[in-house]
C-alpha cells in the first residue's frame, strides 16, 4: 500500500504549556514522536513543520476581541476581571506567558495537515498538537484557547467548499466543534463520549441533534461511565457507518482523544488499546469508501502520558501508514528513554493484557443502555431510510 502520509511536528508545541502540575502535557506529542521514530515507522520525507495560523484564520471561528484578549493575557496585560469574561486564568485553562502564540501554532499545524491533504500532495495527514475541541468562538474552555478543528473546518469550507464529517472519538464531548457548526448541514459532527451527568463538560446529549438547516447533522453518542471495549467499539462502528453512509462526506476530519483509557486519571470510562486499534481502522475505511482518501486527524484529550498516549496515539499513525500490524513489546530503547522521567512503570508491550482491571459487574446493563443510546442517535437516520427518501 503505499499511500501519502504526513505528520505535522514541531518540538514547538511543547511551549503550549499551562503549569508544571497541570495535566494537560504536549510531552506526550514528542513521546509518541519518539516512539515512531525509534519503531523506524516515520520517515523524514513525511514530516512537515506546522506554521502559525493567522488572526484572519483564527477569526473564522473566533471573535476578534477574543484573540485580541489572548494576545494580552499572554503579555501579562489582561485584567483579572476581563479575563474571566473570555474563560482565560481559570484553574482549567490558567494565563501563560506567549499564550497566543503557542494556541495560534496549534491551529496553523491543523491548517497544514488541511492544506497537505487537500492540496492533494498527502491522502492523510495527521496532527497530534491539534485536537482542542472545547475551544468556544469567544472563549477559552476545558484546556483549549483555541478550537483547531472547528477554524480547519469553516477553513475547508471556505477554501475548498467541501462537506466535513468531523468525528469525535474523545471521552469528553466535542463541544466547542459541535456548536460552531450547529445550524450547518453541510458539517456534521459525531461525538461519542462518556455521558455528561457527571464529567465535563456536561453537554452531547443524544438528544443535542442540530438547529434550523443544520437539525439532523449533528450526532451525539453519551455511553455510560465504565463502558468496556465490547461496547464502545460496537456503538462506534455502527454509529459512523451509518452516519457516514447517510452523509457521503468529501473529508473526513477525527479528533483522536485517548482519555477514555481505563488509565485515564480524568475520566471513568474502561477501554484498552483494543479501542485505540478499532477507531482509526474504521476511520481510515471511511475515508477510502467515501472521501476519496480525504483524511485529517487531529488529537485531543490523554491524562495518561506515560501508559496510553504514545502507544494510542503511534497505532493512529500505523494504521494511517499501513503499518498496523505492530504487537508484542514496545521497543526497549524507547522505554529505556523515557522510564526515568515516568512517575509510573512503562507498558511492555503494544497491547493491554486482557486481565488489566477486574471484570465490571454492571457490564451487561452497561452495554445495553449504550445500545439503546445508539439506538436514539441514529432514529432520524434508520426513520428516513425505512421511508424510502
Ligand atoms: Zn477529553
Amino acid at each position: 500500500m503505499s499511500q501519502t502520509c504526513v505528520f505535522v511536528y514541531s518540538e514547538q508545541f511543547l511551549q503550549y504549556k499551562f503549569h508544571d502540575d497541570h495535566p494537560f502535557n504536549q510531552l506526550r506529542v514528542k513521546m509518541t514522536y519518539d516512539l515512531l521514530c525509534t519503531l523506524g515507522a516515520l520517515e523524514d520525507r513525511q514530516i512537515v513543520a506546522p506554521r502559525m495560523a493567522t488572526d484572519d484564520e483564527l477569526a473564522l471561528i473566533h471573535d476578534r476581541s477574543y484573540i485580541e484578549a489572548v494576545k494580552a493575557a499572554g503579555r501579562g496585560e489582561l485584567s483579572e476581571a476581563a479575563a474571566q469574561n473570555y474563560g482565560l486564568g481559570t484553574e482549567d485553562t490558567p494565563i501563560f506567558p506567549n499564550m497566543h502564540e503557542a494556541s495560534a501554532l496549534l491551529v496553523g499545524s491543523t491548517l497544514t495537515a488541511v492544506d497537505a491533504v487537500l492540496s492533494g500532495a498527502a491522502e492523510h495527514a495527521l496532527n497530534l498538537g491539534g485536537g482542542l475541541h472545547h475551544g468556544f468562538r469567544g472563549k477559552a474552555s476545558g484546556f483549549c484557547v483555541y478550537n483547531d478543528s472547528a477554524v480547519a473546518i469553516q477553513y475547508i469550507r471556505e477554501k475548498y467548499g467541501l462537506r466535513v464529517l468531523y468525528v469525535d472519538t474523545d471521552a469528553h464531548h466535542g463541544d466547542g466543534v459541535q456548536w460552531a457548526f450547529y445550524d450547518d448541514p453541510n458539517v456534521c459532527t459525531f461525538s461519542i463520549h462518556e455521558t455528561g451527568r457527571y464529567l465535563f463538560p456536561g453537554t452531547g446529549n443524544v438528544n443535542e441533534r442540530g438547529l434550523g438547516a443544520g437539525y439532523g447533522y449533528s450526532f451525539n453518542i453519551p455511553v455510560d461511565a465504565f463502558t468496556e471495549d465490547e461496547s464502545w467499539i460496537a456503538a462506534y462502528t455502527t454509529a459512523l457507518r451509518e452516519i457516514a453512509d447517510f452523509f457521503r462526506p468529501d473529508v473526513i476530519v477525527t479528533q483522536n482523544g485517548v482519555d477514555a483509557h481505563y488509565y485515564d486519571p480524568l475520566t471513568h470510562l474502561s477501554v484498552t488499546m483494543k479501542t485505540y486499534r478499532a477507531i482509526p481502522k474504521l476511520a481510515h475505511e471511511i475515508a477510502h469508501e467515501y472521501c476519496g482518501g480525504r483524511w485529517i486527524a487531529v488529537g485531543g484529550g490523554g491524562y495518561d502520558i506515560w501508559r496510553v498516549v504514545p502507544r494510542a496515539w503511534a497505532l493512529l499513525w500505523l494504521e494511517m501508514t499501513g503499518q498496523a500490524d505492530v504487537s508484542g513489546p514496545l521497543p526497549d530503547e524507547w522505554r529505556e528513554r523515557w522510564q526515568p522521567l515516568s512517575p509510573v512503570a512503562l507498558p511492555l508491550e503494544w497491547d493491554d493484557p486482557d486481565d488489566l482491571y477486574p471484570p465490571i459487574p454492571r457490564k451487561a446493563e452497561i452495554s445495553e443502555k449504550n445500545a439503546q443510546t445508539v439506538e436514539k442517535a441514529l432514529y432520524f437516520i434508520r426513520s428516513q431510510r425505512r421511508a424510502g427518501t
